[in-house]
Order: structure tokens, then C-alpha cells, then sequence
């Protein structure tokens, strides 16, 4: 069994895949070639964003649109405690102060009351500016966006939807729910993913967006020397694009797949593992199925055993994150302690993601819960 199984689908569109790569092969506009502007029409049909710019990597996505507000030393940046790396690395990057926020225990997402308290104290103490908030959609979930503005109240705020593309809340979909700028990734394993790295950029602000074209290419003005800002190589590659390509017309399906796949280890799963929960009006495009160990002292060695039981049986399963971003070594400076973002850690001692893909078959998800009843 594969944690995420890209072959599958793989041969499923594999004379798709093909023609597309003979197709730039032919071509040979391995840089920005009309696959690339194809792709951006395509992710702006999609989502209903008006500008659409893909880029290198879902990280140079956060990156440029905080290079595009002129994000650095004295801002302080508020993000979920409990998310991958990259969202609180990019404002670090930049000089800025990542502010961390804790989840909610059932989304998992940041919280707009944490959120707003975060912001009381950062303008309280007066040291450091507010100068972003990325709220993060977590295993596949979209954060209840429409609180998350409010509570940000006209702080510029880019939604982290890398893994949540796809999915919808309230009528809003990822990467077009109100957020100033959304930024995505299309590394292999998300849930719309090519052949290597990738991401892109979504806004409905005309000047954003022509700045995060400019800040992708060097800064570019009229052409790539006519430089006027400072910014870097973050062209997303023509290969890539074509990939990507076949890949999303495949991809409303998939989305239904992930969505059955859920359900299955829904009414599965031993009753004492902790189930994701979708609020009403929300999907999911499950970038992860992640399950809680009961809330016990030992919760993470009990969740070592479990995953080494499920490795003999040739289970794979992953943590995602065995450490909030709030105790990392490298933001250990900013002196934050363990319990002062208490879900985040909690998360952190008892979360398991099992193995989630759209080619799953019911079998196989069966066969996981019983391997999680026997090894509990
Ligand atoms: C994967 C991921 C990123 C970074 O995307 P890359 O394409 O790997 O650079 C950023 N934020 C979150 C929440 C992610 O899961």
C-alpha cells in the first residue's frame, strides 16, 4: 500500500501526460511557454481569481506576495503554530517576526479569536508592526476565512491554501475566499501535484498582481532587463505546466474520490481514535486523513508503537507535525514555551496521517482500521 499513490494515476493519464511532454520536447520553450499561460487561464477558471501566476514552488508563493508588501524587520507576521515550516519560514526570511497563533482542536486551522487576541498584544506591546496574517488550510481544510479577515481587520492576509486546493467553505473556494493573495503548491504529493516543484498565486487586486508577476521574474518591468525591483527566478517550468495540465482535468473527480476515501475510513475506524471533522458548508480535498491517539501522557510513544506495528503489516503512515512551529530550534529565540500554544502541542503528541490517495480501494482503508483496532 502507498501513503500517496502517483502511480496510479499515472498510468490513468499516462497518453495525456505524454502528448503534453512530446508537445514542449517539440516546442522547446522550456521557459514560460504556452503551457504556462495555459495552466494560469486554467487555475483562474477554477478557482474564479482574476489574476493567476504560477511560480517555482509553493514556498516562493508565500514568499513573493510578502516581497510584494514590502514585508521585513519590525513586522510581526502571524501564523498557525501548527503547520509545515515554510509559512512561518518566509516572513523569517524576510526579517519579520513570525507571531505565532494557536489551531482549533476540530479544524485544526487558525482560530479568529486567537487570532484577533495575537494581534491585541502585538499592537499592546508596540514593539513590532503587524504587517501579515497567513491563515493555513490544513490536511485539506479551508479556515473559516470570513472570521479570519474580520479578526485581521485590514492587515493584509494571505491564505496558505497549499494543501487545501480544492476544497470549498461557506460558497468560498480556496484561493479566491477574500484573502488579499493565496499561494498554492503543486509538489508531488499535494492534492493537485506535477512531477517536481511548483506552485502559483492567486489575487483579485490588479496592482498585487502585477507586482508578484514583476517580483517572479527578477522584478522585471517592460522586459526581463528592465529591472525595477529587487526579486528572484521564480518561473515555474514549461514542463511542469504541461504536467499539470491533464492532471487538473482529472482533478473534480479525484476531489469526489478523496471525499469517498474519507468516508470509508470514517465508519472504519476504532471508535477511540479522533475522526477529522468537516463543518457544515465545508470540503475537504484531503491532503491528509489524520486520526488522534486518545489523549493520554504517553500519547506520542503510544503512536510510535501503532506506527510500527502498521510498518510490519507494510502500512505506511506519517506525522505531520511531530513539532509545532512555536518550539522549532530555530525560532527557540523568540521564547515562546510548549504550553502557551496548548492545541498546537497536543496536535503535536497525538496526530497520525494514514495512508490517503483518490485510488484507494475500499479494501485497503478497511484493512488499515483493522490494523490500527489490533495494534490499539
Ligand atoms: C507544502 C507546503 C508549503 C510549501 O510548498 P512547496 O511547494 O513544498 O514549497 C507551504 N505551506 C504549506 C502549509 C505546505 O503544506
Amino acid at each position: 500500500m502507498e501513503f500517496v499513490d502517483l502511480k496510479a494515476q499515472q498510468s490513468r493519464i499516462e497518453n495525456a501526460l505524454r502528448a503534453r511532454i512530446d508537445s514542449v520536447l517539440a516546442h522547446g520553450h522550456y521557459i514560460m511557454g504556452p503551457e504556462v499561460r495555459e495552466l494560469e487561464q486554467r487555475l483562474a477558471h477554477f478557482t474564479g481569481a482574476s489574476h493567476v501566476y504560477t511560480c517555482a514552488s509553493g514556498t516562493d508563493a508565500l514568499l513573493l506576495p510578502l516581497m510584494a508588501w514590502g514585508i521585513g524587520p519590525g513586522h510581526a507576521v502571524f501564523v498557525p503554530a501548527f503547520t509545515f515550516f515554510a509559512t512561518a519560514e518566509m516572513p523569517a526570511l524576510l526579517g519579520a517576526t513570525p507571531v505565532f497563533v494557536d489551531v482549533e482542536p476540530v479544524t485544526r486551522n487558525m482560530g479568529a479569536e486567537s487570532l484577533e487576541k495575537a494581534i491585541a498584544r502585538v499592537r499592546r506591546e508596540g514593539v513590532l508592526k503587524p504587517g501579515a496574517v497567513i491563515p493555513v488550510g490544513l490536511f485539506g481544510q479551508l479556515p473559516n476565512m470570513k472570521a479570519i479577515l474580520q479578526a485581521a481587520n485590514g492587515i493584509p492576509v494571505l491564505e496558505d491554501s497549499a494543501q487545501c486546493f480544492g476544497a470549498t467553505h461557506s460558497g468560498l473556494r480556496a484561493c479566491n475566499t477574500g484573502a488579499d493573495v493565496a499561494a498554492t503548491s503543486f509538489f508531488p504529493a499535494k492534492p493537485l501535484g506535477c512531477y517536481g516543484d511548483g506552485g502559483a498565486m492567486f489575487t483579485n487586486n490588479d496592482e498585487l498582481a502585477a507586482r508578484l508577476d514583476s517580483l517572479r521574474i527578477h522584478g522585471k518591468g517592460k522586459d526581463k532587463y528592465d529591472n525595477r525591483h529587487i526579486g528572484i527566478n521564480g518561473r515555474m517550468d514549461t514542463l511542469q505546466a504541461a504536467i499539470l495540465l491533464p492532471k487538473l482535468d482529472i482533478f473534480p473527480q479525484e476531489l469526489m474520490a478523496r471525499q469517498q476515501v474519507a468516508n470509508w475510513y470514517k465508519a472504519a475506524l476504532p471508535s477511540r481514535l479522533e475522526r477529522p471533522v468537516l463543518p457544515a458548508g465545508t470540503t475537504s480535498s484531503w491532503a491528509q486523513y489524520t486520526v488522534l491517539l486518545p489523549d493520554t501522557e504517553d500519547a506520542s510513544a503510544r503512536r510510535d508503537a501503532v506506527q510500527q506495528a502498521l510498518v510490519q503489516l507494510h502500512i505506511p503512515t506519517q506525522v505531520y507535525y511531530p513539532t509545532p512551529q512555536h518550539c522549532l530550534t530555530v525560532f527557540a529565540h523568540l521564547g515562546y514555551r510548549p504550553e502557551d500554544l496548548p492545541v498546537s502541542l497536543n496536535l503535536s503528541r497525538r496526530i497520525l496521517a494514514l495512508p490517503m490517495h483518490p485510488y484507494l480501494a475500499q479494501n485497503e482503508v478497511e484493512c488499515v482500521c483493522g490494523a490500527l483496532q489490533d495494534a490499539l
